[in-house]
């Protein structure tokens, strides 16, 4: 099945020279959507992974079907102020200025196996900083799942320490 007939690419969003790749086509298709699933699925099987962690807001949907199909539990981690217990946060920086992500401090536990899924591996802050929170809860990040790779970014230099596997590349 060729994936990339179901990414829907949209020029100039949400900035000029940005070509944004639009995973909301493939999600639609239910053959595709259980197929992307179902190869991620695939190369975490022999990981002993116990639980899934995706960050807002692509990697809700991508990382709970995984952890469904998975056999195991979900884990979110969300921007500032979206989760209701006692969080962790970290800052990471962007192209312009910083952002910041949080996790339930008492999601996660020492030796715990974590993939990581995600919709899309660019410069690779944002699963840098999703794999660092995890790692100061005691967790430890066996895999990192992407539908895309856009390898033009080399988001994989920064993650040589972990094993990743991604759908698609551009
Ligand atoms: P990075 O931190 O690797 O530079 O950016 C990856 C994050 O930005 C992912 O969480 C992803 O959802 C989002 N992202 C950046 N560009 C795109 C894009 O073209 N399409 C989609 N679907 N997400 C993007």
């Amino acid at each position: 099945m060729d994936i990339k007939s179901r990414i829907r690419e949209i020029e100039n969003f949400p900035k000029e020279g940005i070509n944004f790749k639009d995973i909301t086509t493939l999600l639609k298709d239910s053959d595709y959507f259980k197929y992307s699933v179902d190869k991620m699925v695939a190369d975490l099987k022999d990981k002993n992974i116990d639980y899934v962690v995706g960050p807002e807001a692509r990697g809700f949907l991508m990382g709970a079907a995984v952890a469904y199909a998975l056999g195991v539990g979900f884990i979110p981690v969300r921007k500032p102020g979206k989760l209701p217990a006692a969080t962790a946060n970290i800052e990471y920086e962007l192209e312009y200025g910083v952002d910041s992500l949080e996790i339930h401090v008492d999601a996660i536990e020492e030796g715990h196996k974590i993939a990581i899924v995600d919709d899309l591996l660019a410069t690779g802050g944002t699963v840098q900083a999703v794999a660092k929170l995890i790692e100061r809860l005691g967790g430890k990040v066996e895999a990192m799942e992407f539908l895309i790779e856009l390898e033009f970014l080399n988001g994989r230099d920064k993650l040589s320490e972990y094993h990743i596997n991604s759908l698609v590349k551009y």
